[in-house]
């Protein structure tokens, strides 16, 4: 079984875990520079984006995830991991930094205080039929789209909420909690396909 690793400083990782390990990976959490060096592919899961990035640098971690996106390694960011690899962060706390990769300004809590947490069904033509039923809580959104980025999903009033750029792969929502396998198994073939 490919060895992927799911960030595990913070935030849903055991959703995470759960789902790739029901895909046949083998799944492990990363808290270290060592254990990040064995895995294939990363996975950054929700949580709190600005817990997360100040984890990731007190733990040595911030440089070599850096690093692994550089180079080339499948990433896929949900929620705050979409957070985490936005290239530009609005409404971050004072501070705030990302990983970066993904060529895309992305505004946390963007939905607002009356809508903090909302479901609804997104058309994702990469991911073929039926729609995605899609979980948002304190989601982001994507509202600068740069051109290395492509949009892969957007809400009704077309707001982007699913990117894609070469092995890296971000949401603002949770397939982790709906049972719905297709960004993980997505994802998955990104990482199998550079074995
Ligand atoms: N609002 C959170 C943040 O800014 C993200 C929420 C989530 O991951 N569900 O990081």
């Amino acid at each position: 079984a490919v060895p992927v690793g799911v960030l595990a400083l913070q935030g849903d990782f055991r959703e995470h875990l759960a789902v790739l390990a029901s895909l046949g990976a083998d799944a492990r959490p990363i808290r270290r520079e060592s254990e990040l060096a064995e895995v294939r592919g990363l996975v950054i899961p929700g949580g709190e984006s600005s817990v997360m990035d100040k984890l990731s640098r007190a733990f040595g971690l911030a440089d070599p995830l850096k690093d692994a996106i550089r180079s080339g390694m499948p990433v896929y960011g949900t929620c705050a991991g979409l957070i985490m690899l936005a290239d530009r962060i609005l409404d971050g706390i004072p501070g705030q930094q990302s990983l970066g990769g993904l060529d895309v300004a992305v505004r946390r809590n963007a939905f607002g205080s009356q809508l903090d947490s909302f479901e609804t069904d997104l058309d994702i033509p990469e991911l073929g039929e039926p729609a995605m039923h899609a979980v948002f809580i304190r989601a982001p959104i994507v509202e600068e789209t740069g051109p290395a980025a492509t949009a892969l999903a957007t809400v009704a009033d077309g707001r982007v909420v699913a990117v894609e750029q070469g092995n890296l792969l971000g949401t603002s929502f949770h397939p982790e909690i709906t049972g719905d396998t297709r960004f993980h198994e997505y994802f998955l073939r990104k990482v199998r396909a550079r074995e």
